[in-house]
């Protein structure tokens, strides 16, 4: 089977779990990514190995994929998360109201949940605010954005995939209708010269509509940036979620000993261009300190901007990127008229591995091939295999 060439374009966490894929399956795989790997959105996501109760009242698809993957997550990639758990938390009566929603939303979905008192809820984070009036437990977890998909990438590097950072794909190259391979820029020599491959996947994230304008088709793709905000102090143990439809500053993830505020949401053309407003740093602060009043005073360390890849109207008036689902999609381009090419979009940092079964579940039926996904049961490599020096 290893006569077939998969090139993926980009190496994030949806570029590494593919590539980890299709070695599995037995295919010769590429990867091209134009900066250090996890260099676009996953190494700056918030670090939430999410329950999908974010998501259950609302977009229940995308809440669905998000408990099955962080099941087989927890499974294939022991080691990589703090066991914390999240708690909702609701300090108005309009949160308690939502709460029977999320509630019911999470039973629907399958992702357990626990009802907790204030008392008990106080007894677990001491630094709840004190006009708690319910919380509800969820099996939320921390992850470090890097070192996670890095286990996919360590993996794949051991059965034979090819990552080759710092090369930026400048064209895909077209024969007729189908697409047999790209043109890139090696940006530490900086010669360019051609890559061939059988098939092309785009795993671009936010990119990815730029990937697909090379080559004459649509990815209905927004770029929606939010804003994340790291003060110094483990502030809390858990992940703390405010019990409201998804807003503002309505997340802390501790990150070892650093606490992550997060997070804002706009939508943009360019995903290069994001800015960092200095407004949504503040709200932050002020929306964090809803949950746990020590945010308001605690010492600024980090603040940046990252952008979601979520699947919507590309060029659409303004929105704030809020209504679009976190569900994801493969896009075979044969159906627009271009062969070898697919896109794989949309989704979370917790559905990498959901995401790259998807698309590689296209390619192998592309190519005609009969190999089963693998990536349920197979353990990764620990993250520093990655660093591991050849030989
Ligand atoms: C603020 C924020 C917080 C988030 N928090 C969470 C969270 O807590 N938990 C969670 O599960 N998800 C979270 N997400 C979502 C998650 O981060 C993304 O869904 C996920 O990281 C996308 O991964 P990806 O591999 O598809 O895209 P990316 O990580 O962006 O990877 C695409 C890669 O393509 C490369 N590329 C682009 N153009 C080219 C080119 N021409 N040639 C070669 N390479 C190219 C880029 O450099 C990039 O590395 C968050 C997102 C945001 C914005």
């Amino acid at each position: 089977m290893a006569e077939f060439h998969a090139l993926i374009i980009g190496g994030g966490g949806t570029g590494g779990a593919l590539a980890h894929d299709l070695a599995l399956r037995g295919l010769r795989v590429t990867l091209v990514e134009r900066g250090e790997v996890t260099s676009g959105t996953t190494g700056r996501h918030h670090g939430l190995l999410h329950s999908g109760a974010r998501y259950a009242v609302k977009d229940h698809e995308s809440a669905i994929e998000c408990i099955e993957e962080n099941t087989i997550l927890r499974k294939i990639a022991p080691g990589t998360f703090e066991e914390n758990d999240g708690l909702f938390v609701a300090v108005t009566e309009e949160d308690v109201e939502y709460g029977n929603l999320l509630i019911e939303g999470c039973a629907e979905c399958d992702i357990p949940t626990e009802r907790l008192t204030p008392e008990q809820a106080w007894a677990l984070e001491p630094n709840l605010s004190p006009n708690l009036i319910m919380a509800v437990r969820v099996p939320d977890a921390t992850m470090d954005a890097m070192r996670m998909p890095l286990r996919f990438f360590a993996t794949a590097i051991k059965n034979g995939a090819v990552i080759k950072t710092y090369t930026e794909v400048l064209d895909v190259i077209k024969e007729g209708g189908t697409v047999r391979g790209v043109r890139v820029r090696d940006h530490t020599s900086g010669k360019e010269y051609e890559i061939g491959a059988d098939i092309v996947i785009n795993a671009a994230g936010p990119w990815c509509g730029r990937i697909a304008d090379m080559v004459g088709v649509e990815v209905p793709i927004r770029p929606s940036p939010g804003v994340m905000l790291a003060v110094r102090g483990r502030l809390c143990n858990m992940v703390i979620n405010r019990m409201t439809p998804a807003g503002d500053g309505d997340i802390i993830v501790p990150q070892r000993g650093l606490s992550v505020i997060g997070t804002s949401s706009w939508v943009v053309d360019d995903p290069d261009d994001l800015g960092l407003p200095e407004d949504h740093i503040q709200t932050m602060y002020s929306e964090g300190a809803m949950m746990v009043p020590l945010v308001r005073k605690a010492e600024f360390r980090a603040a940046w901007a990252a952008a979601r890849p979520l699947i919507g109207p590309r060029r659409a008036d303004a929105d704030t990127g809020r209504e679009l689902s976190r569900t994801f999609k493969c896009f075979d381009h044969a159906d627009e008229g271009v062969e070898g090419f697919v896109t794989i979009t949309g989704g979370k940092a917790t559905t990498l591995r959901g995401m790259a079964e998807a698309a590689a579940d296209v390619v192998v039926q592309k190519l005609g091939l009969d190999a089963p996904c693998r990536t349920r049961e197979v353990e990764l490599l620990p993250f520093e295999a990655y660093y591991a020096i050849p030989g």
